[in-house]
């Protein structure tokens, strides 16, 4: 157990030399100019097994210091994720795209230190449940044993923390498979975590999909913790059945916002477009389609294209930028197409929507697109990047129904200068999290989790550190 080297402060290079293979692995680019950033491992199966094998040896341990003691454990693990902030980031911008600046890979690496901080302040005591004559019934929680942690390449580290930090500080141990696009961010992540943490509380296993589906099926793995698209949790769902896996599942989203009649389009425009656009769209809880009423369709629409043109894109260790390129080529075709698919059915493109041909990142320019139908693709799928289609409504029943109206809810907003009536709407759209006036705007101190097919459990706050435990009751 190290704890000489906890305010460390470790670069980018130095953070590389630290978890690339010494020959051989996968060369990882950079996409905004395809330079290559560094090598990844390339763990198998196997060592997957080796992983879990080490995990479930530390668990015990680690439990059996009881929360105080790994609270500690956390809260200095926060030190060294501040201690190495800028090599953290500088890694971070250069493998999964998004800028230092804005909210982006400072604010991303910020955020790790600041979950780390908050899941060690959360109290959970047993609770008494009934205390009568009859006798006495509490509730425990206990650890589950080894948690496998499957993340995306939006937020590779901040998700990684989401799953770990809960999963830790509940006593148990840790396997994370980051995604193939962003391995770097997330091992770089753990070396620093691991300056302060025991041996084998925390390991990460660099591999693809193949990876994820045997730690999703593994016997040795207590609960699976992920987050990504909808369709590969499904595919987890069926490889846990056959050990019964607890699993926490944040999916896939394409979240609504509605404005209201007597909203200030002017003074909202800001809070509107980073709603959208933060990550460069490439966010599961940004606002992605739209709806706005007849009365205020042109002042909204001119105050988002006033917003984008305030938005500088590109290259992301530049300091002057807030957006970067999409994380991926596949991504970067996906959006592409949907918007050939929105102007070809007629629907207005006002700012953006035409990559310049020929240049060397995946840069999607930040596109709006007004008089879109509902039903179009644009609308109707997660397009997941910097894209917002802006679809107009006459009665606001409508617009709630259309709000409503897919399989999955993972956030919404509701922008009204009334909180009274902004209230009553979001009592009635479907989603894990309803915003007032914001998008986005997660809190550790606040349950977290998707309705419908975006998935299910909570993470953050109290109600997050329960998800990783397995409830005991004692009654006598
Ligand atoms: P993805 O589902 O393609 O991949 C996520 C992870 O799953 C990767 O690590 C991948 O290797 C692994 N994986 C793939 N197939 C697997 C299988 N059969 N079994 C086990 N693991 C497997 O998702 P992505 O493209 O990396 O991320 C984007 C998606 O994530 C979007 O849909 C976005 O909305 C969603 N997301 C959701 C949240 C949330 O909190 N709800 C947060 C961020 C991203």
């Amino acid at each position: 157990m190290s704890t000489t080297s906890e305010t460390q402060l470790r670069s980018d290079q130095d953070l590389l030399a630290a978890i690339e293979p010494v020959s051989g692995g996968r060369e990882i680019r950079d996409p905004a100019t395809g330079e290559v950033v560094g090598r990844a491992p390339e763990h198998s199966v196997a060592d997957l097994d080796a992983a879990v094998a080490a995990a479930r040896a530390a668990q015990p341990g680690w439990a059996g210091l009881g929360h105080a003691e790994r609270s500690g454990f956390l809260l200095r693990a926060a030190d060294a994720v501040e201690a190495s902030a800028e090599g953290l980031a500088r890694l971070l911008s250069r493998e999964q795209g998004k800028p230092l600046n804005g909210p982006n890979a400072r604010f991303e690496v910020g955020a790790c230190a600041a979950w780390l901080r908050a899941t060690a302040s959360f109290v959970l005591e047993p609770e008494v449940l009934v205390e009568d004559e009859g006798g006495r019934a509490e509730l425990h929680y206990r650890p589950l044993g080894v948690v496998g942690a499957i993340g995306p390449w939006n937020w590779p580290m901040m998700i990684s923390v989401w799953q770990l930090a809960p999963a830790l500080r509940m006593g148990n141990a840790v396997v994370v498979k980051p995604s193939e696009y962003t391995p770097l961010s997330v091992l770089a992540l753990a070396e620093v975590l691991n300056t302060v943490l025991p041996a084998d509380v925390l390991r990460v296993v660099s591999g693809g999909r193949d990876v994820g589906e045997a730690l999703a099926g593994h016997a040795g793995i207590d609960k699976v913790m992920f987050t990504g698209s909808t369709a590969t949790g499904k595919a987890i769902i069926r490889s846990s059945a056959e050990t019964v896996k607890r699993l926490t599942l944040e999916l896939g989203g394409n979240d609504a916002g509605i404005v209201l009649e007597d909203a200030d389009p002017e003074a909202i425009a800001q809070d509107l477009f980073w709603g959208a656009f933060i990550n460069t769209g490439q966010t599961c809880a940004a606002l992605k389609r739209l709806y706005v009423p007849d009365a205020l369709y042109e002042r909204v629409c001119r105050a988002l294209v006033e917003a984008a043109a305030g938005a500088p894109m590109g290259v992301g260790l530049d300091e002057a930028n807030v957006l970067g390129p999409l994380q991926n080529r596949a991504q970067f075709e996906i959006v592409a197409s949907l918007v050939e698919e929105a102007r070809a059915s007629g629907a207005r493109v006002l700012v953006g929507g035409d990559p310049v041909p020929g240049q060397a990142g995946y840069f999607y320019p930040a596109t709006l697109v007004a008089d879109v139908a509902n039903e179009n693709a644009l609308v109707a799928r997660e397009q997941f990047g910097p894209v917002l289609p802006i679809v107009r409504y006459t009665d606001l029943e409508d617009a709630i129904a259309m709000a409503n109206g897919l399989e999955v809810g993972l956030g919404a907003s509701v922008w009204s200068a009334d909180p009274v009536r902004a209230r009553e709407v979001a009592a009635r759209i479907e989603a894990g999290t309803v915003w007032i006036n914001r998008h986005g705007a997660v809190d550790p101190r606040v349950p977290f989790g998707g309705a419908k097919q975006s998935g299910y459990g909570l993470e953050f706050g109290v109600e997050g550190l329960k998800a990783l435990g397995v409830p005991r009751v004692i009654s006598g």
